[in-house]
């Protein structure tokens, strides 16, 4: 694998002037420009990316379970990148178990492509244009560039964190962690710039119609709006966003399409059809492992429990816990509790006041049966830096392998007012049934057909979601309220 990608490394090397070879510098394959790589060789990047891409698949959900999908991508990928000027490059595409919108690339032909993306285009030439784009980033040595300055600095700050581990000071900065780093670090617009020119070169040449770069941009700014409307929640996730670590605008991607219409390049394939029915039937947003979020319940129908928030919470599901929040900033917050750390601590007790309380003493600390299981909790009344706020803790040991956390922080003035209704959602903690738990179903994409007369609300409000419907509707086919819905058209719904 390695020989060929090293033949054209010699290759490209021999042509150029002696004195521009430089330790620092080396030719980009796709531009033909000299750029810092820190001393990466070709052979280094695709260590790199092997030796990154495990990480990178622990970070970002695992690869998505679905073999129809992962042969597709690779397919078309495969494909694109045998366009590229790296068609020898041992090119990996993986799906990622995502729901947030985004794809990377790293160093060595690694590329990704979430779920949570895949759901947003319409048809093939879509979704070639992401995969160019980021083949464009690996052929243009961007992934190779960033890496070796996200390298750079982690080791400078390794070394200032040995420096401050001595005067005793938190240490800093994981090396581990430099594959999720890389990946959410943004590239230049000059980047982004240069890897749309050479995505539209790769698309164009596999025949795919380049304007899909512009369609699917439109959707991605869609999408972008809704990011931004659920952000400006405070319950939201930090988030991860293609818009982020793609820093793009519409004009620079016309510019690249004209231009490279100006050179000849043309398309008109959409494999619309092919597309439609692999995306009818996706699992859209978190899935039956991920625990789901439905109203005012979170239902686990893998780990096989549910529970309630009261009405007024909204609940999101973040990778570490649960979490509820009201207008007034009270909050539940429900997580794993380890076995091991229960065990450690020396019982449920000991776990509840001593090593998850630590400091703060908790009163009246008693033991419950919530449903069949067994519970112990505490409470306290803390001042937060910025206001009183009565706090309860709960441990529930839904079986010797799985004890959860509740807990609930109200503020002084509600805690009365909620009292009740924070007691119903801990006892509405119980454990689901094999029958019950085969019933929960992940929300899906379905692909529907748009009959004479429908109107954009009524499609809207058929939707499964639990809110901003209309922004998912936009997002899913880049058409807004005010756009006409043509009767015969094809669209993307949730169900
Ligand atoms: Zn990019």
């Amino acid at each position: 694998m390695l020989r060929t990608n090293d033949r054209l490394w010699l290759r490209l090397l021999a042509l150029l002037p002696v004195l521009l070879v430089t330790a620092a510098c080396s030719a980009n394959p796709a531009t033909g420009e000299q750029s810092f790589t820190g001393f990466m060789s070709p052979e280094r990047e695709l260590q790199v990316g092997a030796e990154e891409h495990p990480k990178m698949l622990k970070q970002f959900g695992g690869q998505f379970d679905d073999r129809a999908w992962s042969e597709y991508v690779r397919e078309i990928g495969l494909e694109l990148a045998g366009y590229s000027e790296l068609p020898d490059l041992p090119w990996t595409f993986t799906v990622l178990d995502d729901t947030q919108v985004n794809a990377f690339a790293l160093p060595g032909g690694y590329i990704y492509i979430t779920r949570g993306l895949l759901a947003l285009a319409s048809n093939e030439a879509e979704m070639a244009g992401v995969l160019s784009h980021e083949i464009g980033h690996v052929t243009a040595r961007h992934t190779a560039q960033r890496y070796s300055s996200t390298v750079a600095a982690n080791i400078g700050l390794q070394v200032l964190g040995v420096l401050s581990d001595a005067a005793g000071l938190p240490g800093a900065q994981n090396i581990a962690g430099v594959a999720a780093e890389l990946a959410l670090k943004s590239y230049s617009r000059e980047q982004e710039l240069e890897a749309d020119m050479l995505g539209v070169r790769y698309m164009t040449r596999a025949g795919y119609d380049p304007d899909a770069m512009t369609s699917f941009f439109v959707k991605l700014r869609a999408h972008d709006r809704l990011k931004g409307l659920i952000q400006g929640d405070p319950n939201a996730a930090e988030e991860h966003n293609i818009m982020a670590t793609h820093p793009r605008t519409a004009d620079r991607i016309e510019q690249a399409i004209k231009l490279a219409k100006a050179n000849g390049a043309t398309g008109q394939r959409h494999e619309t059809a092919r597309y439609l029915k692999m995306v009818n039937g996706m699992v859209f947003g978190d899935d039956v492992g991920q625990g789901l979020v439905r109203g005012t319940s979170f239902v686990h129908p893998e780990l096989r429990f549910r529970f309630d928030v009261p009405e007024g919470f909204t609940i999101r599901n973040r990778p570490t816990m649960v979490l509820a929040t009201d207008e007034n900033n009270n909050s539940i917050k429900f997580a794993h509790a380890t076995t091991q750390d229960v065990r450690d601590a020396g019982g449920m007790e000991r776990y509840l006041t001593q090593k998850w309380s630590g400091n703060t003493s908790l009163q009246d600390v008693e033991w419950l049966e919530i449903n069949g299981m067994k519970a112990v909790t505490g409470a306290a009344s803390v001042w937060t830096g910025q206001r009183n706020v009565d706090v309860r803790r709960i441990v529930i040991e839904q079986d010797k392998d799985h004890y959860w956390r509740f807990q609930f922080v109200t503020g002084t003035d509600d805690s009365e007012r909620l009292n009740e209704a924070l007691r119903r959602t801990t006892y509405s903690f119980r454990a689901l049934s094999a029958a019950e738990a085969k019933r929960i179903q992940p929300w899906r994409i379905r692909v529907v057909t748009v009959r004479p007369g429908a109107t954009f609300a009524a499609m809207v409000a058929d939707m499964a979601l639990d809110e901003y419907k209309a922004e998912w509707f936009e997002a899913l086919n880049a058409i807004g309220p005010d756009d006409p819905l043509i009767p015969g058209a094809r669209v993307k719904v949730v169900k």
